[in-house]
């Protein structure tokens, strides 16, 4: 799926006043990680390994939007843990879109059909779903059998309800070597990131 005009627009915008203010550095995108605890425990993920009391903090609300506004930026990604376990992800992304930021919500999909309807198809919302290539090597990745068909499904029905769903991938050194093909650019060389995966599911 491809970028939103109306975000390449944003971004362009925002570039070009930054650069007419004479910044030299600027941020483009804000990594917000709302929680570190996940409902996968994919080997050496590094997030999971933090020490209990810091797994069962949240971000609140107003952490988060505090660290927006100040930060600018007009692109906010949400990684994790799994955000969807947040217990306020839906107004953590209302938050966001009446905002006007542009959101890549990254998850590992477990939880996607369950929580879909707490979201609303908007062109400041993507779903980024965490696949680590087709379905013997992603559930080996995240260590959890049936993951990769459990994902699939939150990806069709997210696709189905109108969202924007990409993909992210890792790719590990000596990582498995049918994943190649699928992640190369027209100019050959290896990619990973949104978008890298969408012919196996749509
Ligand atoms: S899905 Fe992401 S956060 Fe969760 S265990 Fe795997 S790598 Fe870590």
């Amino acid at each position: 799926m491809s970028v939103p005009v109306s975000q390449m627009w944003t971004v362009a915008s925002y570039v070009m006043k930054n650069k007419l203010a004479g910044r030299k550095r600027y941020p483009l995108v804000l990594m917000l990680e709302p929680l570190f605890r996940c409902n996968l425990a994919c080997a050496g993920c590094g997030k999971i390994q933090y020490p209990a009391h810091i797994l069962k903090k949240n971000m609140t609300l107003e952490e988060a939007f505090r660290a927006v506004d100040e930060c600018g930026a007009p692109m906010v990604t949400i990684p994790g843990g799994e955000p969807l376990m947040h217990p306020q992800i839906k107004e953590l992304v209302e938050g966001l879109v009446a905002r006007r930021k542009y959101i890549y919500l990254c998850t590992n999909a477990l939880l996607l059909r369950e929580k879909i309807d707490q979201f609303k198809p908007s062109k400041y919302l993507t779903f980024s779903v965490h696949m680590d290539g087709e379905r013997e090597h992603h559930d080996f990745s995240v260590c959890r059998e049936g993951g990769y068909d459990i994902a699939l499904q939150g990806v069709r029905e997210a696709i189905e309800r109108g969202f924007r769903v990409t993909t992210n991938t890792t790719l590990f050194d000596g990582g498995c070597r049918q994943r190649a093909p699928i992640l190369r650019r027209n100019d050959g060389r290896r990619r990973g990131g949104h978008d890298a995966l969408p012919r196996l599911f749509l």
